[in-house]
């Protein structure tokens, strides 16, 4: 049986990116992870609590891990003609994008129907500047991203 695409070192990078920048942005937010093909944040209730909760789905990641991660059209300029990397590299953009919808929440600024806006684009815009692949990805992705160079 070949082993799955995601395993634990591919959850502890996107946990501990997740958990840096929303460290760094002042926000408390849940992390999950679970079987499925979704990634996504929403905003829950939990006894009666407005709590954070970005949701990571295994199979879902290791889809964009094998086919490559590509934005919504209207987001896809802030990747500077990066959209669309595989590997390791799509798990950190998975990982700064659902950031940035936690970070525009936090704003005030996630609107139903606005959820790839300007605004979050800006964000996200941000977050990748400020989170360089090169400076957060741990040693051993240098080996196992040469498969996808
Ligand atoms: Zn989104």
């Amino acid at each position: 049986m070949p082993e799955p695409i995601i395993q634990q070192r591919h959850r502890d990078f996107m946990d501990g990116l997740t958990r840096q920048v929303l460290s760094d942005y002042g926000i408390t937010c849940n992390i999950r992870w679970y079987s499925g093909n979704s990634c996504n944040f929403r905003v829950v209730q939990n006894n009666g609590h407005r709590e954070y909760l970005i949701t990571y789905g295994e199979t879902n990641c290791a889809s964009h891990y094998a086919m490559g991660f590509r934005e919504y059209a209207t987001v896809r300029y802030v990747w500077w003609g990066m959209d669309g990397r595989k590997g390791n590299k799509a798990l950190w953009a998975i990982a700064l994008h659902e950031c940035a919808h936690a970070i525009q929440e936090d704003r005030g600024y996630l609107r139903k129907g606005a959820h790839h806006d300007k605004r979050f684009c800006d964000i996200l815009f941000e977050l990748i500047g400020k989170y360089l692949y090169s400076k957060v990805a741990p040693p051993w992705t240098l080996l196992e991203d040469a498969e996808f160079l």
